[in-house]
């Protein structure tokens, strides 16, 4: 099996021998940030928006950034290049480093820093064709959903509800509002309309926001940000679901109704086709 080399603190080295000490904060306390970047035909994709991303959540956490933007890079590219896939997923983490366990910030502590990849498997044309199922469940998680910490378990849970549900993903709801995805943003067709949850502390803001936005305005789809109901969510014309691992897939039955006629609709084939032109462009 392949044993692709990554990168820890300083070194390149093969995945199976990477090791961290166990006392670092990543592993104690969840005390870190993460990002993932797609990187398509040996490309990557929205590079600088997922290293800006990645520099808000660890300011957002006073974890001290050990590296400029083109070292980022520079990093990326070595472990990117030494493995074979000319597609994959990038996988970055920074966590606060190895310190005596107490709860506040150790002084002097330098960040562990991890970079894995791993060959990009875009999602099978047939959940494009047909549409996937979600679950719903209520937004269980804490009000910082806006940085990409590596603390997931309100996420693991979500993701686990939707594997017993015989769903490919949980939809969140927090008092009765939609959040997003376990591991994906949430949009929402009516009426020619694309909405999404408001860019705030209750949802990551996904890469792909930004990218959906501006497909939209391309398209001449008209694009609203608001807070929606669980119910206007399930008498939508069109629901989907978008992340770098994903992309975007159409969602057709939402706790076993359907959504719409429950085939994938003409505003998911619309933005799906721009989304495929801009990975190439
Ligand atoms: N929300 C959550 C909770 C996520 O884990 C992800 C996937 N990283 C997203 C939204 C979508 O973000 P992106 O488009 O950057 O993958």
């Amino acid at each position: 099996m392949l044993d692709p080399l990554v990168y820890l603190n300083g070194e390149m080295t093969p995945l199976s021998e990477a090791k961290i000490p166990v006392l670092d904060r990543g592993f104690i306390f969840g005390d870190g940030v993460y990002e993932v970047i797609p990187m398509y035909a040996r490309r990557l994709f929205r590079a600088k928006q997922h290293m800006a991303r990645l520099f808000r959540s660890l300011n957002a956490v006073g974890i001290h950034n050990p590296h400029t933007e083109a070292e980022w890079m520079a990093l990326i590219g070595k472990v990117a290049s030494a493995h074979p896939a000319d597609d994959q997923l990038i996988y970055m983490q920074v966590t606060r480093g190895v310190a005596k366990r107490a709860h506040a910030f150790p002084e002097g502590v330098a960040p562990t820093v991890f970079i894995m990849t791993n060959p990009f498997v875009p999602p099978a044309a047939e959940l494009c064709e047909n549409g996937i199922a979600c679950a719903t469940m209520e937004d269980k998680r804490w009000l910082r959903c806006d940085i990409k910490s590596i603390s997931l378990l309100g996420n693991v849970l979500a993701a686990q509800y939707a594997v017993e549900h015989n769903a490919m993903e949980t939809i969140q709801f927090r008092d009765g509002y939609l959040t997003e995805g376990s591991s994906s943003n949430v949009w929402v067709c009516k009426d020619g309309t694309l909405m999404a949850p408001p860019k705030d502390a209750l949802i990551l803001e996904g890469i792909r926001y930004g990218l959906i936005e501006e497909l939209c305005e391309t398209a001449g789809i008209p694009f609203q940000a608001r807070r929606m109901t669980r119910e206007e969510v399930l008498a939508a014309d069109e629901v989907l679901i978008s992340s770098a691992g994903r992309e975007l897939l159409p969602v057709v039955r939402i706790d076993d109704r359907p959504i719409g006629n429950g085939k994938p609709g003409p505003v998911f084939h619309k933005l799906h086709a721009g989304y495929q032109e801009a990975k190439k462009a």
